[in-house]
């Protein structure tokens, strides 16, 4: 499988999202065309919190063509919690985190297993 992309109009999208919430959290549902992600739905709720993860896959838009997620992380951390990690196998094969202060380089994208993978930035 050819490694995916993400267009530069969308990564800085999502980094926008992650400060214009902050210091909440957003997670949104990206999508690839041909391989470049470029598109992103927003989700109600969260999932990071470790206590109750108020997220639930049934809020997902049941549509085809799920390439992943994203969403941000108000403390910085670039690391999947552990309700990331339970999270992302359901939704999708690429996983993006932004994090505080919502540089440039302040996001990180794994796979469903939670490992770091690298996408070119187009
Ligand atoms: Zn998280």
């Amino acid at each position: 499988m050819r490694q995916p992309g993400i267009s530069r109009d969308l990564l800085d999208l999502l980094l926008k999202i992650g400060k214009s919430q902050h210091p909440l959290e957003f997670l949104a549902i990206i999508r690839d065309h041909d391989g470049i992600l470029d598109e992103l739905e927003l989700v109600p709720g969260t999932i990071c919190g470790e206590e109750s993860a108020s997220f639930s896959p049934h809020m997902l838009p049941l549509r085809t063509g799920l390439t992943g997620s994203a969403h941000s992380h108000p403390n910085g951390v670039l690391q999947p919690s552990n309700a990331d990690l339970r999270f992302f196998p359901s939704v999708g094969r690429i996983h993006i985190i932004v994090g505080a202060p919502y540089g440039a380089d302040d996001w990180r994208c794994y796979t469903a297993g939670g490992q770091p993978c690298t996408l070119e930035v187009i």
